[in-house]
């Protein structure tokens, strides 16, 4: 990856960063007593961008780069442009491409230009690469791999930067055409203006003996990320670039080349590292649940996903967060968010939060009557085969009642045939589970026969709670243990679904029968 930073360089940078920063904080901590901070956020609509590399499934920390710049442009009426900065070939992943537009769209992010894929712009490239080469900013370097790869640690030597006109064409020829094109950098990086963190001063390793002039142009032919990434946004009149944080040390070297173009660089932000809850280092991309695919599999609901990803780096306005509101829409996003209430500092992913808000979001699903039939309609084939059960309109209508009157306790719809495997088929009695056990254990199996004989053979959900009472009364039992048995009779579970809703979905008859048989059980055990 020769266009970007090695990770060492990448820590070290942002270690210096964030020394920066803590004195900047306390700076403008200070500050912030005698005045109030200004404003950052736009006034006028923007144009921004989401520019991702298909290089594999979605991250949760790109789809929040894509949401920021989404709610950004949407909040001011800009304009919104997914970018595909496909140029790098060698790291292209098949399905990658399609992984990001199906997740645009089911996060219902609407794209107002694109996508573009850079890989097809290659002429305009060659365009603006020749301006550069024109002005002496860049120039050819036909310097051997081995070379280069040895380079990379301590610098380039420059021992390309003067060729003559004849030695270019000679070593045009012992190359046969092949050479890179390199930007002639700057001995010190110019500071720069970052609408998050302020002002920000990355200089390349000081340690490094030759220089960095970054490689514009492979030898392939394709631009590497820097120039691309700075040609487009200029031409595409990108005005906001919304990134994270480790592209920090590539901001430098893009401000160098707005500069050499003559162009006014977009404003910055780069939002914090997502880091693990565990172990407070960097998300890994490689583990599935930090993949937007992966939660999606797991049931997770697009709306759940985006207000958790809206979470991570920016925090709703005092007033509303002081009514503890968590839980935004995406269109109560774009009206609410704001640049200035973006958060520095690493973000802690606490999936445990996700699972809250996917709750939250299945609940108003099923409390809609089409999101609930589409509900209706992805269980049911799954039931249909898990129990072996015709796929008809009966079948349908109880998955319906089911999610209505027992979806409160879901959190995923992934749980719905394991959760409610006892509407479908006989419960497995002897999978018991710990609660189940402690009936048993605390109560004793006799006083649970007693109550489930007491309880007779015409158990209904219209009467249920008339008889759990009276048999309280009868056996001096606590009302709770009643329950429990009843309910562990119904369904081999002594806690879940209210015990009418129970008893109604099962029917009387399939109910008594479970009763009947558990009697049975109870008294060979
Ligand atoms: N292609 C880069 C990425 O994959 C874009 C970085 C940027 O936004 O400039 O994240």
């Amino acid at each position: 990856m020769g266009s970007r930073f090695c990770n060492d360089s990448i820590a070290s940078t942002l270690k210096q960063l964030n020394k920066q920063n803590s004195r900047r904080n306390l700076a403008s901590l200070l500050h912030h007593k005698q005045t109030k901070k200004a404003s950052v956020h736009p006034t006028t609509p923007v144009v921004t961008r989401f520019a991702p590399s298909p290089t594999g499934s979605l991250h949760i920390g790109s789809l929040r780069t894509a949401l920021y710049n989404f709610l950004l442009a949407r909040n001011t009426n800009g304009k919104f442009i997914l970018r595909l900065e496909d140029t790098d070939r060698t790291r292209l992943v098949p399905g990658a491409e399609e992984n990001i537009y199906d997740t645009m769209k089911w996060c219902n992010f609407g794209i107002d230009e694109g996508p573009i894929k850079q890989s097809e712009r290659t002429a305009i490239y060659a365009k603006y690469i020749k301006v550069l080469l024109g002005k002496g900013y860049a120039y050819r370097c036909f310097c051997s791999k081995e070379k280069l790869d040895a380079s990379r640690l301590d610098g380039y030597d420059r021992h390309c930067l003067n060729l003559t006109e004849a030695e270019i064409a000679d070593n045009m020829k012992k190359s046969d055409g092949k050479f890179i094109i390199r930007f002639k950098a700057p001995d010190k990086y110019e500071s720069f203006d970052d609408l998050l963190h302020g002002q920000v001063n990355i200089q390349d390793r000081k340690d490094r003996v030759g220089y960095d002039d970054p490689v514009l142009i492979k030898s392939d032919g394709m631009p590497t990320y820097h120039f691309a990434n700075v040609v487009d946004d200029h031409l595409m009149g990108v005005t906001h670039v919304i990134r994270g944080e480790e592209w920090l040390p590539s901001t430098p070297k893009h401000i160098m080349l707005y500069k050499a173009f003559g162009w006014t660089p977009p404003k910055f932000v780069h939002i914090p590292l997502l880091t693990s809850v565990e172990s407070d280092k960097k998300l890994s991309k490689r583990k599935n649940d930090a993949s937007v695919l992966g939660l999606q599999q797991k049931g997770i609901l697009p709306e759940a996903l985006v207000n958790f990803c809206a979470l991570l780096g920016w925090a709703p306005p005092r007033d509303i967060a002081q009514k503890n509101r968590e839980c935004f829409t995406l269109d109560e996003l774009e009206k609410l968010f704001s640049l200035d209430h973006l958060t520095k500092g690493n973000v802690k992913v606490d999936n445990s939060k996700l699972l809250f808000f996917n709750k939250h979001f299945l609940q108003k699903r099923i409390e809609n009557e089409s999101q609930l039939a589409e509900l209706v309609s992805q269980v049911t084939p799954r039931v249909s085969e898990k129990f072996s059960i015709e796929n008809d309109t009966t079948l349908q209508d109880k998955v319906r009642l089911i999610l209505k009157d027992c979806g409160h306790c879901l959190t995923t719809t992934n749980e719905f045939e394991g959760m409610f495997a006892y509407f479908f088929a006989e419960p497995d009695y002897s999978q018991q589970s710990d609660e189940t056990q402690r009936l048993f254990q605390e109560t004793g199996k006799d006083q649970v026969l007693a109550i489930l004989r007491a309880l007779g053979q015409d158990v209904n959900a219209d009467t249920v709670q008339s008889q759990i009472t009276e048999v309280t009364k009868n056996l001096g039992v606590k009302k709770r243990t009643v329950f429990q048995a009843l309910r562990f009779a119904v369904s081999g579970e002594v806690s879940g679904a209210k015990i009418h809703i129970m008893l109604a979905i099962l029917g009387a008859e399939e109910s008594n029968n479970r009763i009947a048989k558990t009697i049975t059980n109870i008294e060979s055990m």
